[in-house]
């Protein structure tokens, strides 16, 4: 993947969980690479309500064991932040807290709103006074709106408002929420944890996260994926299910680039394992795009699975071509193409005895600006490479995500600027490039093809946009300046 494409973020919240912030904790950080920008946890134990949130990793905003302990509380969310809306800044750390008329209410959001802009104006225009640039301010907002606030149906009639995507972990002084808007773009997983014996009472507690490998990190089990379209309420009653929507008006739209790159391969999500849907793409792309080659090998690390999968479908055998040094920290990743360029080679460098005077397939599992390949295929060549044959396991990208990936713009898409595959390879330096087919990455799944989000791809939106919301969208003059507590 390019150093261009931004991860969006990673929710998690527990109930019924003796050490939550701990446990938080360990699932955001299960989950950091869905967002690396800030991270934040917000607990409650029931009557008081603290947070601590910051810049950085969780590692870094959480380095104070001592205070993360100190953070009591058996109900707990918290989040991990890429910016795909609002700048990079303290306001706009998640999870969101406010205390309005019916109590203290946190919210923790991953996905993008296609119509946060026009529901802002309007709730500004009827007294809102908004403290970040994010869209996921604009929940709080219609929550505390007297005309939603007394309603029955408080949350579902709010979230209804909202279109786009939202996986969101929503927590009260008293109870931990589930909400997944009704196309499922994004994932939001149910799990189940058996607290310790304490004083002889085993009991259960739930947890909410956006992959299940945050529960594998903290010793839950998988209960079963958020419905699209669904609440679920947790609270000292148990748990409840109601809608945002029928279901008979649910149109399933999952993001199926989660599959390709963002998930994690130990996770599972939209109900297919993570790692057997990119073996599958890998021998897809062994089907589609066959060329004669000495070894197959991955641009690491998720290219890893699709170059398993095309080496055992092809019978060429797997081998280990690039090294991956994984200590390139966040404060070498500079926003400019020449810094970029010398990240790469940070990042990356070419087992010269594994490829030298071989004929090579490599497996990458996208191409946004082309930039890092160009840069893998002349080190390759440098290296000693005899052929180099690049297999991308998802379709030519051409098209924004509205709903929370942060692709480069248009002009900048090498799909887009070069129009032919034949005229790709020539500018990336290879001898032959082949992307799976649309067809042939929705068969690696298991819902229908209707049930997935192809946009990127095919253009066709799911739920049109009403803005083009980039990640500043919302950003409108300098915001008052607040410090992470
Ligand atoms: Fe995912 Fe692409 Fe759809 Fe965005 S446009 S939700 S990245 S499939």
């Amino acid at each position: 993947m390019d150093e261009s494409v931004g991860h969006h973020c990673g929710v998690f919240g527990v109930y019924n969980v003796p050490d939550a912030a701990s446990k938080t904790y360990l699932g955001l950080f299960a989950q950091q690479h869905r967002g690396q920008e800030s991270a934040g946890i917000v607990v409650s134990d029931g009557k008081k309500v603290e947070f601590k949130k910051g810049m950085g990793l969780v590692t870094e905003v959480f380095a104070d064991k001592a205070a993360l302990t100190a953070m009591h509380g058996h109900i707990a969310v918290g989040h991990v932040r890429y910016s795909t809306t609002g700048a990079s800044r303290t306001q706009n750390i998640q999870p969101l807290l406010v205390e309005y008329a019916r109590g203290s209410l946190a919210v923790a959001h991953n996905g993008n709103l296609v119509n946060a802009k026009r529901l802002r104006d309007e709730l500004e225009a009827n007294g809102s006074i908004f403290q970040t640039t994010t869209d996921s301010e604009v929940l709080l907002h219609l929550m505390a709106s007297p005309k939603n606030a007394e309603r029955e149906d408080q949350l579902a009639h709010c979230l209804r408002q909202m279109k786009g995507a939202y996986s969101l972990v929503i927590m009260t002084r008293t109870q931990l929420i589930g909400a997944r808007d009704p196309q499922g773009f994004r994932p939001l997983i149910l799990g189940r944890l058996i607290n310790e014996p304490d004083l002889g009472h085993i009991s259960e507690g739930f947890v909410l996260c956006s992959e299940s490998c945050a529960l594998d990190q903290i010793g839950a089990e998988f209960a079963r994926e958020i419905e699209p379209g669904e609440i679920v309420t947790i609270d000292s009653e148990g748990i409840r299910s109601s809608r945002i929507v029928p279901v008979e008006d649910v149109k399933p739209s999952h993001c199926i680039f989660e599959h390709v790159y963002f998930a994690r391969p130990d996770s599972r999500i939209f109900n297919d394992d993570v790692h057997a849907v990119r073996m599958k793409l890998g021998a897809t792309l062994a089907r589609e795009h066959p060329v004669e080659a000495d070894i197959v090998f991955a641009v690491p690390d998720s290219g890893n699975a699709g170059a398993i999968g095309y080496s055992r479908e092809s019978g060429i055998p797997l081998d280990m071509g690039f090294i991956r040094n994984h200590y390139v920290g966040r404060s070498f990743i500079k926003p400019n193409q020449n810094e970029r360029e010398s990240v790469v080679a940070m990042k990356f460098n070419v087992v010269r005895s594994a490829v030298r005077g071989k004929r090579v397939i490599v497996v990458e599992d996208s191409l946004v600006r082309g930039t890092t390949f160009k840069h893998q295929a002349r080190i390759l060549r440098n290296a000693g490479a005899k052929e180099v044959h690049l297999r991308i396991t998802c379709p030519p990208t051409r098209n924004a995500c509205y709903y929370g990936i942060d692709f480069p713009r248009k002009e900048d898409l090498i799909a887009e600027r070069m129009k032919t595959t034949d005229a790709i390879a020539k500018w990336l330096g290879v001898d032959s490039l082949g992307y799976i087919s649309l067809e042939g990455l929705l068969a690696a799944v298991s819902q229908p093809a209707s049930h997935y989000c192809t946009a990127c791809w095919s253009g066709k939106y799911p739920v049109a946009p009403e803005d083009a919301m980039d990640k500043l969208a919302l950003e409108s003059g300098e915001m008052p300046k607040t410090s992470g507590a």
